[in-house]
């Protein structure tokens, strides 16, 4: 393939990936966004294998390279859970920061990269490696603890070393001196100390920022892992001459930068606090793991045949779905129960919490998959103020995001986020299996209020004997 027909399948993978991005935006469009990244995804790769910089002995090599990364992918896509989406994901940004390290560290030792550069372009080759290799080794170590904080392998308690923020000042002063060493070395394995100081600081810096990162923040760092790991491949694009990759690079990076000032907003939280630790807990009492609270009251159970009854009477229902809806996969029966409520002329709505499951937009993916309307699940902003005039709010495995704590105690470590306002309906009730706590580890008063109801059991169990219920 000619350079020119190369550049011309770039530019068209470029659009592709636009307009992918822009269908993805709305669940009504994104089956066609997919669709224009896996043909813009087609072209770059074919453009680059078969492109001028790929000789023929290269192309053996890249195919088993795609057959074993794609078998690995393809049974990690079929065995994942869709409660473990999350995992996966932080899981799949490391390799991106694994990979901008790799390639950071190959292109410093292959002979020829440096070749026929004047001064001026050899420092800025060389800058390239360090930032993209300081980019990718942030990114992988952060992705890991993500993954181990996600999966419930590493608990959700926020690690807040005394001097925190000193040693982060330190480490980025090491960081700065030892590039000027790296820039300044005669040869390269004068360089490579400087790199690898470098590399191994990044790696516990990445540690460090995730593990001081409370479990009610963790949507921001998600966000903000996903944006590195764009930057991460931005990075490699520069240090390989690929512009396809710098600008799909630069796509993710900033889009994953947009997504995590959307989740700082959804939570009242800054962005730089968030990044420099430690805000989950609020200054308050600190998160605990999941469970470990202790019930602070009363609470009245009902049946399903009574959660049936108290549907039946309302004219307006708002459904609040959270991460046990997820777990229990119950997305289903939820459909099932809102068709038949709006045949019977109750208005039903979702209310959707920005942070809500386990990854943006979480909520949205399970009820498009079982194809409840787009017209009736709505924002938390859109329907917030609608529970008053709500007969009955029922939340379905959610917790954290209808804590009225967030609003009524200042020392709560979601204290400033928003949350659905289910309590201020005529009735709310809430589903879930036991006493225990959200992600973020802390009581929910909504539990113990006089018009709330708690309908124990796995979600799809319980909606099933609600349906049932109904139809009888
Ligand atoms: P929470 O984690 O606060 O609560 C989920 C609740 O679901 C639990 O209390 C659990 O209670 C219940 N549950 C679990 N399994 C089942 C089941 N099978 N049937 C019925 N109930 C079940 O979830 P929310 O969605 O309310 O809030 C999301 C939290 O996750 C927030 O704290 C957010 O910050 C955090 N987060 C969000 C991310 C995102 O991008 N959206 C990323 C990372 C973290 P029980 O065990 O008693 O059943």
């Amino acid at each position: 393939m000619s350079e020119s027909l190369a550049t011309v399948s770039y530019i068209g993978a470029t659009i592709l990936f636009i307009l992918s991005l822009g269908g993805l935006s709305h669940p009504a469009t994104s089956l066609r966004g997919n669709l224009y990244g896996i043909i813009g995804m087609t072209i770059a790769v074919l453009a680059t294998i078969f492109g001028p910089r790929v000789t023929m002995a290269g192309i053996p090599w890249i195919i088993v390279s795609m057959v074993v990364g794609g078998s690995i992918g393809l049974y990690a896509a079929r065995v994942v859970k869709m409660t473990q989406m999350p995992e996966l994901v932080a899981l799949m940004h490391s390799l991106v920061g694994l990979a901008a390290c790799l390639v950071g560290f190959a292109n410093y030792i292959d002979p020829v990269a440096a070749v026929n550069l004047s001064s001026a372009e050899k420092a800025i080759h060389e800058i390239e490696i360090y930032l993209g290799i300081l980019i990718g080794a942030i990114t992988f170590s952060g992705s890991i603890i993500a993954f181990g904080k996600l999966s419930g392998k590493i608990g959700g308690k926020p690690l807040l070393l005394p001097a925190r923020h000193w040693m982060n000042l330190a480490g980025l002063l090491i960081i700065i001196y030892f590039g000027r060493e790296f820039l300044h070395a005669e040869s390269v394995s004068a360089g490579m100390t400087p790199l690898i100081v470098m590399t191994v600081i990044a790696l516990l810096f990445g540690i460090h920022m995730v593990m001081a990162i409370g479990g009610a923040d963790m949507p921001v760092v998600v966000s903000m892992l996903n944006s590195y790991s764009g930057w991460a491949a931005a990075a490699t694009g520069f240090m390989l001459n690929n512009d396809l990759l710098i600008v799909t690079g630069a796509l993710v990076g900033s889009s994953g930068a947009i997504l995590s000032y959307i989740m700082c907003r959804a939570m009242a939280r800054n962005f730089i606090s968030v990044i420099a630790g430690g805000f989950g807990t609020g200054g308050g009492t600190p998160a605990a793991a999941s469970g470990d609270v202790q019930p602070a009251g009363e609470v009245v159970a009902v049946s399903a045949a009574e959660t049936a009854e108290l549907l039946r009477e309302a004219k307006n229902v708002i459904i609040v779905p959270g991460y046990g809806m997820a777990v229990a996969q119950a997305q289903h029966t939820v459909n099932e129960i809102t068709q038949y409520l709006r045949e019977q002329g109750i208005n039903v709505r979702f209310g959707i919490h920005p942070v809500a499951g386990r990854m943006p937009g979480h909520m949205n993916v399970l009820l498009a998959e079982a194809r409840v309307p787009y017209d009736i699940v709505l924002e938390m902003d859109e329907l917030n103020q609608d529970f008053p005039n709500t007969d009955v709010a029922i939340v379905i495995g959610a917790n954290d995001i209808v804590n009225p704590a967030a609003q009524d105690d200042p020392t709560s470590p979601i204290a400033g986020m928003p949350v659905l306002e289910v309590w201020k309906a005529k009735t709310s009730i809430v589903m879930k299996r036991s006493m225990a706590s959200g992600y973020a580890g802390v009581d929910n008063p909504l539990f113990y209020k006089e018009n709330n109801r708690m309908l124990f059991g796995d979600a799809k169990k319980m909606l099933e004997e609600v349906f049932v219920a109904l139809k009888s």
